[in-house]
């Protein structure tokens, strides 16, 4: 599976971080090698390696210790904001909210045809990510943008016909070599045709799909050079096949110092690919990956999300989003709040209902309550332990309750109607009556812990008394 071995790698080295207070220089250093390691055994450039080593290390050492979560996973929160930092992301904000076009430049072309040249190996998927983008183009927003694809690879034939088959599926136009007359022709002679064809007929956007080598070659990059020159083109996307791994630094450097990329498309991502490729791209040119190809039919490209691709790689999200949870918890102003509530004895069902599903979605009764600036070492294990064992009967009779009985417990406890309400409750639940009452002194109870703890707080432990 997908970085899998990546994933198992961290593990590997998480686990040593475990247990530690704190991280130093010293304790960090095994784990970093274990990164180190995974990164690199994920066909993540050796140079690219270092720069994201350096920076987490820098974060490792300042990190500020949140109770509840270990530095192991603090850690790993540190190394996944660095993983978006790195694509090209911003770890505050997630990714269904970055609503920004992938291809801004297209926007504000003020010339028409807006040109985006496509640059790649030979086999990267240049032709199907062309065709994949026309497709996009002319659909998004049905915007019903007029888009011309332009073959301009002289020496293949067949990937002349095969942008003509691609064409003809999505009823997209393509200017082929031949329009340009009989007898050889040259790329660059395509491209300026299909410019002056484009401009005559009122194309929005032309896609022009170059020739690839197996390998870099002179001769290529000089005819891109020259194609560049003559179509200005908007945007020029690098195609990356994804499963390239540690070349993908290599391919991404000769492209861009010698046309400058914009963009690259990250391609075959829904294959037995690695996220290496990804990391280089990106760290070298310091253009963002636009999109990623997630299979051979058209509709198959995505727009590209740092924080997914980072989520990928790391394959923890689970981790990943308790840390942010406990980061949460300990927010001030709601620790503040609940806090308030509690001395004020103000704490409802609505209240414990939000607390249970949050603990439980933590893992730790104890453990989150220890999170509560003040709380921890009041509370006894016992007490907490038998509140743990209670939540799901506590979740499950809440939800019976009225939104009137949630907000105010006396009507569950003090008032009359307390026995008929309880009864209802209980059917509702489908527990049984003493279970319900059980939990009403339960929570009782634990009102009585926060007045007693209130107290405490306020008039130094030493019982009721006016404060
Ligand atoms: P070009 O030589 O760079 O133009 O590459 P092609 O567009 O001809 O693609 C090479 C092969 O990769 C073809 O068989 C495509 O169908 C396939 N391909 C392209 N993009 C994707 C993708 O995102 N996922 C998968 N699985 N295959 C792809």
């Amino acid at each position: 599976m997908l970085f899998e071995a990546l994933t198992e790698n961290f593990q590997r080295s998480l686990a040593a971080l475990r247990g530690l207070d704190k991280i130093t220089e010293t304790n960090i250093e095994p784990t970093l090698k274990e990164v180190r390691r995974a990164l690199i055994d994920a066909d993540v450039n050796v140079k690219v390696v270092d720069i994201l080593l350096a920076a987490i290390k820098e974060q490792a050492l300042n990190m500020k210790v949140v109770k509840g979560v270990t530095p192991g996973q603090q850690f790993v929160k540190i190394v996944y904001d660095e993983l978006i930092r790195l694509l090209g992301g911003d770890p505050a904000t997630s990714s269904s909210k970055a609503g920004a076009s992938p291809l801004p430049a297209l926007a504000e072309s003020p010339t028409k045809p807006t040109v985006i040249l496509m640059a790649g190996l030979q086999g990267a998927g240049k032709t199907t990510q062309s065709a994949k983008l026309a497709r996009l183009l002319q659909t998004e927003k049905r915007s019903r943008k007029k888009v011309l694809l332009v073959a301009a690879d002289v020496q293949r034939p067949a990937a002349v016909e095969q942008l003509q088959t691609l064409g003809q599926q999505i009823e997209t136009e393509v200017f082929i070599p031949a329009m340009v007359g009989t007898g050889s022709v040259t790329a660059l002679e395509v491209a300026t045709r299909a410019l002056d064809y484009a401009k005559q007929k009122a194309f929005d956007f032309m896609i022009v799909d170059t020739a690839g080598r197996q390998v870099i070659d002179e001769r290529l990059m000089e005819e891109l050079q020259q194609i560049k020159r003559v179509l200005s083109p908007a945007e020029i996307l690098l195609v990356v096949d994804g499963m390239i791994g540690q070349e993908a630094a290599n391919i991404t450097r000769a492209f861009h110092e010698r046309i400058g990329i914009t963009g690259a498309i990250l391609t075959k991502m829904d294959g037995d690919t690695r996220g290496g490729a990804a990391l280089s791209i990106k760290q070298i040119s310091g253009a963002p990956i636009k999109f990623i190809g997630v299979g051979e039919k058209l509709d198959k490209l995505e727009k590209f999300y740092p924080d997914r691709m980072a989520s990928r790689i790391l394959g923890m999200g689970d981790i990943i989003t308790l840390v942010e949870r406990a980061q949460e918890a300990v927010d001030e102003k709601e620790a503040e709040q609940l806090a308030r509530k509690m001395l004020e004895a103000r704490f409802d069902f609505n209240d414990f209902l939000r607390q249970t599903r949050f603990v439980r979605s933590m893992g730790s009764f104890a453990g989150v309550l220890k999170l509560l600036p003040g709380v921890s070492g009041m509370l006894k294990e016992d007490q907490l332990r038998a509140g743990e064992k209670r939540l799901r009967l506590a979740e499950s009779v809440i939800n019976s309750m009225t939104p009137r009985e949630r907000a105010n417990p006396d009507l569950l406890t003090v008032d009359k109607t307390a026995a008929s309400r309880m009864r209802r409750i209980a059917r509702g639940s489908g527990r049984s009556l003493e279970q319900v009452e059980s939990l009403m002194r339960d929570f009782v109870n634990m009102r009585n812990v926060m007045a007693q703890m209130s107290r405490r707080m306020m008039g130094g432990g030493s019982g009721a008394g006016p404060v």
